[in-house]
């Protein structure tokens, strides 16, 4: 949406958001699926629509955050000397701690935007930051139009096939490949060492 409205426009957008919680991606998705004729726009709106109203639930609370650039300095690093099958500057990541999430869940994306539990502060910690990572690579690739109904379908379809949640979430070819690119991290994390970041208690 930032393309299409002035920065004048695009602030007051902002804060009708901030006051009534509504998120404007929500409202413009719904819009363009009432009014559109074409059935493909239509999809692509209803995903959005679902989407940015799960987004809305996982950002209530939460806070933006800067990773340091000593961690990027290794994701780079690590990309260039192991072969990642995706390309793109990691400038436009926006990155949010105390993220509205089940205890059991470390982080969730949504395009470029990471949410996570915490700050990464170790070698563990920034392997699952580089999980979401691959995830954004994989929404930029594919679009969110392809990205959510392959991702849902397939967890449906493994759900069925094998009766068991957990089961099924690891099936999921993105996440597969998400695993693996952080498992491979990790053990090139600690090859090296340990990295370390210092919380600030806030
Ligand atoms: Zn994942």
């Amino acid at each position: 949406m930032s393309f299409i409205f002035p920065a004048r426009i695009r602030n007051e957008l902002n804060r009708f958001e901030d006051r009534t919680g509504i998120p404007i991606t929500l409202i413009f998705n719904l819009l363009v699926l009432l009014l559109s004729p074409n059935p493909l726009v239509k999809a692509a709106a209803l995903i959005g629509a679902i989407m940015s109203g799960v987004e809305t639930h996982v950002k209530k609370g939460s806070r933006k955050f800067t990773l340091p650039a000593s961690a990027w300095n290794l994701i780079d690093q690590f990309i260039e000397e192991n072969n990642f099958p995706y390309r793109r500057n990691y400038n436009k990541i926006i990155t949010y701690r105390d993220a509205n999430l089940a205890s059991d869940t470390t982080g969730m994306t949504f395009q470029n935007r990471i949410y996570l539990q915490s700050i990464p502060s170790n070698n563990k910690e920034l392997s699952e930051f580089f999980h979401e990572y691959v995830h954004t690579f994989q929404y930029h690739r594919y679009g969110q139009i392809v990205f959510i109904p392959v991702y849902v379908g397939e967890y449906l379809f493994e759900l069925v096939r094998q009766r068991n949640a957990q089961e099924a979430y690891e099936n999921i070819e993105f996440e597969d490949q998400a695993f693996d690119w952080e498992e491979r991290f990790l053990d090139w994390l600690n090859a090296r060492g340990i990295w370390v970041h210092k919380v600030r208690p806030s």
